[in-house]
């Protein structure tokens, strides 16, 4: 099976069109995504809706949660808050029973897939480090858990170490070879608020047959995304991110 794996949406349609158009190039069985669909960007109707059409399973991210009320607002940095409220306003209500009804965790047979940590999914907390990712192994049994939430790709095994996976500007992807002795935890990075400097979406492919693990990145449209923004009152530096890559 080739599995399509995604994270982070973040309401930016720009970044999520392309990514979907480069999966369906691929012959991808079945696409996921772990979560956030909405928050921070300027069009989170069209995310669900797009979501709703073309992404097999889907999880909830705290942005989701968020907005429909499950996860405080408390818990939100500055700009999450503002564009938090900036999002329930903005939403259609039947979009918001699509994000309502969302899963925590998926549980396959080679992998399990969560939005923040296996450990306690819902306490929204981040695996930055190799220590971080150690605590987490003994909450799932499969052989890889796949995350999101950080919005910086990496490869975390049980044995410690921590492989960053760059992508050079003058390509479009890499892949890694996985090791059945080997467990894994993985960050998919992210689709539309990528925060590891490459301003590039990122999308992820996993062959469970050739056990590979692909990280695409790809152009798209920021100037667009970034005028959604701005003229929709969210804050400022929601906008100048995207093109930073933070
Ligand atoms: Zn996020």
């Amino acid at each position: 099976m080739r599995f399509g794996i995604i994270s982070d949406v973040h309401s930016n349609i720009e970044a999520f069109t392309v990514a979907l158009s480069l999966l369906s190039e691929r012959n991808i069985d079945e696409i996921i995504c772990l979560g956030d669909l909405v928050g921070y960007g300027a069009s989170p109707n069209e995310c669900v809706a797009l979501a709703r059409e073309r992404i097999d399973k889907c999880i909830m991210g705290n942005h989701d949660s968020g907005v429909v009320g499950q996860t405080d607002i408390s818990y939100f940095s500055e700009y999450a808050a503002k564009a938090l409220i900036w999002t329930v306003k903005a939403m259609q209500p039947e979009k918001l029973k699509f994000l309502e009804r969302l899963p925590i965790r998926l549980d396959f047979e080679q992998f399990c897939a969560v939005h923040s940590t296996p450990g306690n999914p819902k306490k929204w907390e981040y695996i930055f480090t190799s220590a971080d990712a150690a605590e987490q192994f003994k909450f799932f049994d499969q052989w890889i858990c796949f995350v999101g939430h950080s919005h910086i790709p990496a490869v975390f095994t049980q044995s410690g170490k921590a492989i960053i996976p760059v992508v050079p500007f003058d390509k479009e992807s890499i892949t890694i070879k996985l090791h059945k002795e080997e467990r894994y935890i993985i960050n998919v990075g992210s689709v539309g608020q990528p925060r590891d400097n490459d301003p590039r979406g990122c999308a992820v492919i996993f062959d469970s047959d050739e056990n590979t693990l692909t990280f695409m990145r790809f152009e798209y449209l920021v100037s667009v995304a970034q005028k959604k923004i701005l003229k929709s009152g969210l804050p400022q530096f929601l906008a100048q991110r995207l093109a930073l890559g933070i």
